[in-house]
């Protein structure tokens, strides 16, 4: 299974990436988690990131496509893996589809979470007190959801147009979600 999840930030990809990737024995690749344990070690990449991520920005593409470029050469994504916040703009999605290509290995199914800007709205502002994420305060949240809604929404219509777009409502218990989301992978696989 190569799968790639998209939603905006709080729609719960994080995890239903977690409990699909524990039910299909895939690696969860998520790039805001590899930013975010560069950017605790102090690595040069993590410096770099920090800058765009306190700003609700993306990071620049050349930096973020070299990163999982070299994530996916590791020998656990070889049999498939779950692609979460990659790609996040249309760039990005023609960086997989040329990455695939090459590799002879297309990708099995995009999965939309769609949720209403409200929700999201308020889990996140209640993520910002339990995980004390600095990019959730309330003016860095409003700048991700743009960055959202003008570089990373159009990457659905993309996917649309590929006939690998599935989509299953993000609301619910996480359970419910990816219940959910294993049914409507197993009638395209
Ligand atoms: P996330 O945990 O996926 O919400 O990502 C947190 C932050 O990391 C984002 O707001 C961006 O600053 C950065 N980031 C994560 N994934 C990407 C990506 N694919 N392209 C650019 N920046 C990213």
């Amino acid at each position: 299974m190569r799968l790639v999840l998209v939603g905006p930030p709080g729609a719960g990809k994080g995890t239903q990436a977690q409990f699909l990737a524990a039910h299909y024995l895939i690696p969860h690749i998520s790039t805001g988690d590899i930013f975010r344990s560069n950017l605790k070690a102090g690595t040069p990449l993590g410096l770099q990131a920090k800058t765009f991520m306190d700003r609700g920005e993306l990071v620049p593409d050349s930096v973020t496509n070299e990163m999982v470029a070299a994530r996916l050469e590791e020998v656990d994504a070889a049999q498939g893996f779950i692609l979460d916040g990659w790609p996040r703009n249309v760039v990005q999605a023609h960086t997989l589809r040329a990455m695939m290509l090459t590799k002879k290995t297309p990708l099995s199914a995009v999965l939309e979470f769609s949720i209403s800007h409200e929700e999201i709205l308020s889990r996140l502002l209640t993520r910002a007190q339990v995980e004390q994420r600095l990019d959730d305060k309330a003016e860095i949240i409003t700048r991700r959801l743009e960055v959202y809604e003008e570089q990373t929404a159009p990457i659905i219509s993309f996917y649309r147009s590929e006939g690998l777009l599935i989509s299953v409502s993000a609301i619910g218990s996480v359970d419910e979600i990816t219940q959910r989301s294993i049914s409507a992978l197993n009638r395209v696989s």
